[in-house]
């Protein structure tokens, strides 16, 4: 029988209703104390460890995440599920996905309707992981997401609804597999992946989304020693408007790294456009463009790679790197 670790972190799906409709959260989990329909098919071993709505993660914590996951690995179980709130679910997933060695099946997950509401699919979306999370097909394939029967990769997956339970999809790509009869199957493969272990993490890096008329002063605003890196939301193919560029030249010139990514939901950021702030100049100004990520992702691979000291070539390297 195959050992599965649930690590709880709290989110609405440890959350319930109160009298008046608010979605408050629980001293005591409620999903940690169900007994999945899956008893007597699978060794469930819980660890109660953090109780935050998602938007409260940091990544320290999730750093202490990896840590509790590397010594689940060390033991020995054959596969960890996460709960964890929905909101930063997608940076939680792809933190994990940049820093675990690939060994054994790690899902996470997370619910739309907390505990005691009508319709709550948490503890649906818990079993589907912890299926998942068992099956034989799922080793390799990163870190992954599971809600609302499909399963898509910690990489590309985004949240892209406020409430609605079909909330997370994989924009470009599509999911990975889907859930079907409370067994994963697969119809893509996920390409390369490239660990990236750290031993502590950096602060200090940041996210900018451009908009029409931008000008310099939030560049100007970040351009002192705190600041390790920047990621910017360009427009379109990955283009900024002019008035930006004096201080996104500072920043350059004081040596903090700029990674360039669309604020599109679909595609990728390229060097296509050669007009004042089109991609092509601001390829050759030095910025680092990376294909496929959303502006959350592309932080948190920047923040992974300052964290393991990588500058210069090997750090252009491994954030425009697309795959992995
Ligand atoms: N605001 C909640 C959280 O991220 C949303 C959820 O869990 O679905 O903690």
């Amino acid at each position: 029988m195959k050992t599965i670790l649930a690590i709880h972190t709290g989110g609405t799906i440890s959350m319930s209703q109160n009298e008046k409709g608010e979605v408050v959260p629980n001293n005591e989990n409620p999903i940690a104390k169900e007994q999945v329909i899956l008893k007597g098919q699978i060794n469930l071993i819980t660890d109660n460890l953090f109780n935050l709505p998602s938007p409260h993660i940091t990544p320290q914590i999730m750093f202490k995440l990896k840590q509790r996951i590397m010594k689940a690995i060390a033991d020995g179980v054959d596969g960890v599920v996460i709960t964890h709130g929905t909101d930063t679910l997608e940076e939680t997933a792809y933190f994990l996905d940049l820093t675990l060695p690939n060994t054994i099946p790690v899902v996470l997950t997370g619910a739309m309707r907390s505990s005691n509401e009508v319709g709550s699919d948490g503890l649906y979306n818990f079993q589907n992981a912890i299926s998942i999370a068992a099956t034989p097909e799922s080793y390799g394939k990163g870190v992954l997401v599971a809600m609302n029967d499909e399963i898509h990769t910690a990489r590309f997956v985004t949240k892209t609804h406020t409430t609605n339970v079909d909330t997370f999809r994989t924009p470009t790509f599509g999911p990975i597999g889907i859930v079907t009869q409370h067994k994963a199957k697969y119809f893509q493969e996920l390409i390369r992946t490239e660990v990236c272990d750290i031993d502590h993490v950096v602060e200090g890096v940041y996210l900018l989304k451009a908009y029409a008329g931008m000008n310099g002063d939030l560049f100007s605003a970040l351009d002192n020693e705190k600041t390790r890196g920047l990621v910017i939301e360009g427009l379109g193919a990955g283009n900024v408007p002019p008035q930006t560029l004096p201080a996104i030249q500072q920043l350059l010139e004081h040596h903090i790294p700029i990674v360039l990514v669309s604020r599109c939901y679909n595609g990728v950021a390229q060097q296509i456009y050669d007009y004042v702030g089109g991609g092509i100049q601001l390829e050759k100004m030095g910025l680092i463009l990376c294909q496929g990520l959303n502006g959350q992702k592309a932080r948190i691979k920047l923040l992974v790679a300052l964290s393991n000291n990588k500058v210069g070539t090997e750090l252009r390297r491994f954030v425009s790197n697309a795959v992995s």
